[in-house]
């Protein structure tokens, strides 16, 4: 869309910063994405904990109890995975990096060549080729090596700390929906009922959110993500409900 809406001011602009803008709106989609899953996340886990509960007893200090530690557990399991995942991929990027940096003071002549040729086999002719790269190395031949060899921004690795903190607050997010449906002052019951029926309502938005950022079919993803969460919902209410009549809780 943006492209269709461009301007002559626009087309004026340096190729550069362009590019920068489409990256950064990448980026943004790919947090808004994550960040919808982990709210999906916390709505099943968390909502499935707290009906498999209520499928045993009617105890509400017991629901509301499992709900937390589900929410608390599940929030630290999202972090501490996306901080690990993160950190392995920075460490790696760093390390290839590193190895450019070495390779370019070691033997500039190789790596100017071996950057020209990539140019070359991307379809840009071998003369425009070496203009290119010399440019590119006088202006900042790390990042462009970082680029052509490795796909690597070298300004833009992924702050571990950042996505476990963001993963943390989305699946928080998710799990704020089930627990204060739980809280609300109902009969048993009904309390079961209320929390099916708002889990329906929250995974219909984070289905429709991600099928639209997916650009899938809505109402096919719509439908397996609501029914994905009441099969999940089913399955730990009748676990909780034979376990509960098992030990006469
Ligand atoms: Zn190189």
């Amino acid at each position: 869309m943006a492209r269709r809406e461009m301007t002559m001011a626009d087309n004026a602009r340096p190729a550069h910063e362009g590019e920068e803008h489409l990256e950064e709106v990448g980026a943004k989609l790919n947090w808004l994405r994550a960040g919808v899953l982990g709210a999906n996340d916390g709505i099943v886990s968390v909502a499935g904990v707290v009906i498999g509960v209520a499928g045993a007893t009617t105890n509400l200090i017991a629901i509301i109890t499992a709900g937390l530690a589900a929410w608390v557990a599940g929030a630290f399991s999202m972090a501490g995975g996306e901080y690990v995942s993160v950190s392995t991929q920075r460490d790696t990027e760093k390390a290839l990096l590193e190895k450019e940096r070495w390779e370019l003071k070691t033997m500039p002549h190789e790596e100017f060549d071996e950057l020209a040729d990539l140019y070359v086999q991307r379809g840009v002719t071998p003369e425009v080729a070496q203009l290119v790269a010399r440019d590119l190395t006088k202006h900042d031949a790390l990042r462009a090596h970082a680029d052509a060899e490795l796909g690597i921004d070298p300004d833009a690795l992924t702050n571990p700390w950042a996505a476990a903190l963001s993963s943390m607050i989305a699946f928080t997010a998710g799990a704020l929906l089930p627990m204060g449906v739980v809280l609300l002052p109902v009969d048993a019951a009904t309390r079961v009922w209320l929390v099916v029926a708002a889990v329906a309502v929250g995974l219909l938005l984070t289905g429709w959110v991600s099928a639209a950022l997916g650009k899938a079919a809505l109402g096919k993803a719509i439908a397996r993500n609501v029914g994905m969460g009441m099969l999940t919902m089913a399955v730990t209410y009748a676990v909780g409900a034979l376990f509960g009549s098992a030990v006469g809780v």
